[in-house]
């Protein structure tokens, strides 16, 4: 579904991303770990076109996305939760999701989608008259994925989605997109410092250090990996 190859992305001077390669099949949720800085960020930064790489190749679909504007990679399909949430705050729940739903044209699909992000956060149906602002952190993370899977994502970019939030909540939002995932079929790419819960929900993983990938396989056998289980698992 997505390919990259040999990209290279840079701020100013600094070259955030060394020339990284990786691929992604349709269906699969693949992740990315590794600690502060390592260039996870940028990685969906480069693939969403906000931060536009400076050479290498991205293919979605048989197309490339190099040069293309981030409305237009939207309008495609891949669709980025960004890390620290960012949802509307003076907007309600459901205007929230309202705006997720804004490039689609099928009333019908949009209504069974309320429904089914309503089933699996009842806690948004109960405040969806809510400002989003007032939501605790973890009910902000949900309303921020929910936002995401009302564009119908082709590919959805999560950028640590358990990031400040407690273990309980953490453990809510996981079994979420692994179940999301089934359901949909919807391919997700989850970049992740919580090594432990990402490994568990994916089905392969990279691992990123100083904009380099350092280690490519299934998660199974990422967390078998000495290397994995010292410096990102803590065991
Ligand atoms: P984190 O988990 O802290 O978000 P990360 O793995 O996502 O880390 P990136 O945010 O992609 O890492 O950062 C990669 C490198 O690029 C780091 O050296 C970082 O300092 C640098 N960098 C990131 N954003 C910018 C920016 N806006 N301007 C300059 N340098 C940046």
């Amino acid at each position: 579904m997505l390919k990259v190859d040999n990209l290279q992305t840079y701020y100013g001077n600094i070259q955030a991303l060394k020339g990284i390669s990786f691929e992604i099949n349709e269906g699969e949720i693949i992740t990315v770990i590794g600690a502060n800085g390592a260039g996870k960020t940028t990685t969906l930064m480069s693939i969403s076109g906000i931060v536009p790489p400076r050479s290498g190749q991205i293919i979605f679909r048989d197309e490339s996305l190099m040069g293309i504007e981030p409305d237009s990679i939207v309008s495609k399909g891949i669709i980025q939760v960004p890390e620290g949430r960012r949802i509307f705050p003076y907007l309600t729940v459901q205007e929230n999701l309202d705006m997720g739903a804004f490039l689609r044209k099928d009333p019908e699909g949009i209504r069974e989608d309320f429904e089914y992000i309503y089933s699996m956060f009842p806690i948004l149906a109960e405040r969806k008259n809510q400002q989003g602002g007032t939501l605790s952190g973890g009910e902000q993370q949900m309303l921020a994925i929910s936002r995401a899977i009302m564009a119908r994502p082709k590919l959805l970019l999560l950028d640590e989605p358990s990031l400040g939030l407690a273990p309980i909540i953490v453990q809510k939002i996981f079994e979420i997109i692994g179940k999301f995932n089934k359901e949909s079929g919807t391919t997700i790419l989850l970049v992740e410092q919580n090594a432990n819960m990402a490994l568990k929900v994916a089905d392969r993983g990279y691992v990123m250090e100083t904009g380099t990938i350092a280690m490519a396989d299934t998660c199974e056998n990422l967390m078998k990996s000495d290397e994995v289980r010292r410096a990102y698992l803590g065991i």
